[in-house]
């Protein structure tokens, strides 16, 4: 189930590209259809993969022109996590105050979110005279199965 803020995000998207007159071809359209209908976070590689399920004509060069212009609406995020490739988030129109639990070996990510960080902000931005725009936090760490067995799914080397 796609939930009423995806649909209401993506609809955001179409109308960005249109207010920068750029056409909307299959191709994008079989990347945005995938974008605004998964909560998972994805890596650019990863993208171009479920988009070609869509649609086998997708190319990469599409998939690399169409990921900053979702980082641009602000629609989709950018997350670092100190690879040597991006993240990319597209739950912030439906949870813009989530933050993130990394894994470093199998790269398991895992949204949290809590009142008391939003509260924390206001306090600490409020004392020094600021209002908060956007916010940003990640833990990064091992996960537990990687704890428990030494080694997790996705570990390299
Ligand atoms: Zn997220
Ligand atoms: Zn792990």
């Amino acid at each position: 189930m796609v939930s009423p803020e995806k649909i209401a995000a993506k609809e955001k998207f179409l109308l960005f590209l249109e207010g920068k007159n750029l056409r909307i071809t299959s191709q994008r359209q079989a990347i945005i259809d995938t974008v605004f209908t998964t909560e998972e976070h994805f890596t650019a590689e990863q993208l171009l993969e479920w988009s070609r399920q869509k649609d086998q004509s997708v190319s990469r060069a599409t998939v690399y022109r169409t990921l900053p212009l979702l980082t641009e609406s602000g629609l989709v995020r950018e997350m670092d996590f100190g690879k040597d490739y991006k993240f990319y988030d597209p739950n912030y129109a439906e949870h813009p105050n989530h933050s993130h639990i990394v894994c470093q070996d199998c790269e398991k990510i895992v949204e949290f979110e809590s009142d008391k960080i939003v509260k924390l902000e206001d306090e600490i931005s409020a004392k020094l005279g600021f209002s908060v725009k956007s916010q940003r936090l990640q833990i990064t760490g091992t996960c537990d199965k990687l704890k428990k067995a030494g080694t997790c799914q996705n570990k390299c080397s």
